[in-house]
């Protein structure tokens, strides 16, 4: 069956999209953790991690260190939790693989917790720092139009 993060990479989901290239896309999450909360998601539809090729794991992990350059210059905080929950017992609900990176602040009590900023706002502001990014500090990608 076609995961939800599938329809999202096809265009067929609205979601706010951060960064994409040729095998991986970044949007954030629809109910954030904190905010900047996103999902770096492999095109490549798989649900567990040691299922993805050997290349395919390192590329995300490129395009991770890309993205979460992007969050925290946005967001203004160099913290952040690397997270990815791989089976149910772990917490997965997606089952197509996805990394979360969750930017974490100054008095943080390090629980859960809504942004109170509009995902279009914190969106447009993380696809900005992206921007700006030297070439030498990110992956060949696309940062879609706000
Ligand atoms: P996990 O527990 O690691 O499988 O987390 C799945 C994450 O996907 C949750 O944090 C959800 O809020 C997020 N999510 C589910 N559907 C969407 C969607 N359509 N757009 C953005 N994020 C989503």
């Amino acid at each position: 069956m076609t995961s939800i993060f599938s329809r999202i990479i096809r265009g067929e989901m609205p979601a706010e999209r951060l960064f994409e290239t040729e095998h991986e896309l970044a949007f954030l999450d629809r109910h954030p953790k904190a905010p900047g909360h996103t999902l770096v998601v492999p095109k490549l539809e798989v649900a567990a991690f040691d299922a993805l090729p050997p290349e395919r794991a390192a590329s995300l992990a490129a395009t991770l260190q890309t993205v979460a350059r992007g969050v925290t210059r946005a967001m203004g905080t160099g913290h952040y939790n690397l997270v990815l929950n791989n089976g149910e017992r772990a917490g997965q609900v997606v089952f197509h693989v996805h990394f979360h990176i969750i930017p974490r602040y100054e008095g943080d009590p390090f629980l859960e917790r809504g942004s109170s900023r509009s995902l279009p706002e914190v969106a447009a502001g993380i696809r900005a720092a992206l921007r700006a990014l030297p070439q030498s500090e990110r992956v060949p990608g696309r940062v879609p139009e706000d």
